[in-house]
């Protein structure tokens, strides 16, 4: 069953947790016991490909979901032509000590199809499952890539419904595209007149706004977000944890039982909590290491055991982890301090109401026998991107240059020689301004498609299909609001459609 990290009698199924979201406490949910496996059941992993992979992970937290009902989901999300690889999810070896778990082969070329491709699956069969009747409407505020992934997730899922709003000039010219260019019956894409900030602030008031979602309950309309704290978004994290582990012992990188580091460019923490589930499952990791860009928040947390959001935002080139709260640490803060509800609540709420808190000694070495976290400049990641491509020929984004120039940091502080998996966010494609700047010293062309093709000379990869095909694509969505005009905006879609 799924409880609440901030206590309370609430006790759910995975298909419940997953419909509802959050707690009505406003803790997160986490599963009551962490299932254990052994080193065979690991071994046996070998000889799956992904989707068996994954339905031998989701089928133990997933309880509630039937063997044929995951594996429709599975199928749905990884199967054949969904990503651009059968491996769906390929370790590539760099060094003896240096491996790169590749998340982002899917539809929209950055790891959150990882969650997005399945989570919609999941969210239907919980409508079928409650008997609930009414059309989900998931509402997005995108800053670029969490939008664009929700839509491919969500296109003609049934029951639902997806509207995207995004800040008209604040997403990169190939995201805006990614979304315009949108197909699907039951998708919607707004243009907000404002900033990042304006488009969230619109979203979260339309789902505080009672007396507007008690109008559309009654048009059969309910409101849901898909954002990373939904534990139908992280469960599906576990498994690529496990299949890289898999693959490196299929390929002899690794023997049976040898621990491994993952190095984990981190945001929100969703992916990097994922990796924790792995290992209290059983996976042998040595260091989950955490690393961050300039919002360097949580490797100061993860040093000092103070987290304090009160500092200025910085926008860097690793603009997916430009964030200065990161949700789910409140899972991990649950789990390290053996299940105390009472103290979680009381951090969470110090740092709404102060700012900040601060954990004590014993938390803090708990979390550091496992956790190790520093930060990268963005001067750094330039440097790294061009390093990383200098020495093994390899063209790398700057989120995973993030994770490679922290995993450095680390070998250097700690001279571990454990092998290190570098887990990476994203395609250079999709942030091809900043690569082929890092790689070249200037990206002079204005048009995108052009730094495309260059990337794609210099990387020696073809350009990811959907991205090329961008260029011609049919531009779908053309409607735009300001920010005051976002219920309205809603309204009128499900109205109209
Ligand atoms: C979302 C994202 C991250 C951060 O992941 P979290 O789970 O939020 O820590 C890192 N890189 C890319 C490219 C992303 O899209």
């Amino acid at each position: 069953m799924y409880i609440s990290t901030r206590g309370g009698e609430e006790q759910l199924t995975a298909a419940q947790a997953i419909l509802k979201g959050i707690a009505g406490n406003g803790g997160l949910y986490v599963p009551e016991d962490i299932p254990a496996i052994d080193s065979a059941w690991i071994a046996n992993l070998q000889a799956m490909d992904y989707c068996q992979r994954a339905q031998a992970v989701l089928s133990l937290f997933l309880t509630d979901y039937s063997a044929d009902e995951l594996v429709a989901c599975i199928q749905a999300a990884y199967g054949a032509d969904k990503f651009d690889t059968s491996d769906v999810a390929p370790v590539v070896k760099l060094a003896e000590d240096s491996s790169i778990l590749e998340l982002w082969h899917g539809p929209t070329s950055a790891f959150k199809d990882m969650a997005l491709q399945l989570l919609p699956h999941l969210l239907s069969l919980s409508l079928k499952k409650s008997g609930e009747k009414a059309e989900v409407v998931i509402l997005v505020a995108t800053s670029g890539d969490t939008g664009k992934a929700a839509l491919e997730g969500f296109k003609d899922v049934n029951q639902i419904r997806i509207i995207v709003f995004y800040p008209q000039d604040g997403v990169s010219e190939i995201q805006r595209l990614q979304m315009v260019t949108q197909e699907g019956g039951n998708v919607s894409v707004v243009a907000v007149t404002g900033n990042f900030d304006d488009t969230q602030t619109g979203v979260k008031q339309i789902f505080n706004d009672t007396a507007f979602n008690a109008r559309l309950a009654a048009q059969g309309h309910q409101f849901s977000s898909a954002n990373s704290i939904n534990w139908g978004r992280l469960v599906p994290q576990i498994v690529y944890y496990f299949s890289a582990y898999a693959d490196m012992l299929k390929a002899g990188t690794i023997s049976a039982g040898e621990k491994v580091n993952f190095v984990v460019p981190t945001g929100n923490f969703g992916n990097i909590l994922a990796g924790y589930y792995a290992y209290r499952m059983g996976l042998p990791i040595n260091k989950l290491i955490c690393a961050a860009n300039n919002n360097n928040v949580l490797a100061e947390f993860l040093q000092t055991g103070r987290y304090d959001r009160r500092r200025e935002f910085h926008k860097t080139l690793s603009p997916s982890m430009d964030i200065l709260i990161s949700s789910n640490l409140e899972r991990l803060l649950y789990h390290v301090t053996g299940q105390d509800t009472a103290r979680v609540d009381r951090w969470m709420r110090e740092l709404t109401e102060e700012g900040f808190y601060q954990v004590d000694e014993t938390v803090l070495t708990a979390l550091q026998s496992l956790f190790w976290a520093d930060w990268s400049s963005d001067q750094q990641t330039t440097e790294t991107i061009a390093a990383v491509y200098n020495k093994f020929g390899y063209t790398c984004d700057p989120h995973t240059a993030v994770a490679w120039e922290v995993c450095e940091k680390y070998r250097q502080q700690t001279a571990d020689p454990t092998k290190a998996v570098i887990l990476s966010t994203a395609s250079p494609f999709k942030f091809n301004t900043s690569v082929v700047t890092a790689l070249q010293g200037t990206a002079e062309e204005a048009n995108e498609f052009v730094i495309l093709e260059q990337l794609s000379r210099l990387s020696g990869w073809p350009i990811p299909k959907q991205l090329a095909e961008l260029e011609q694509k049919q531009r779908l969505h053309s409607i735009s609001c300001k920010p005051e005009e976002m219920a309205k905006t809603v309204q009128d879609i499900l109205q109209n459609k």
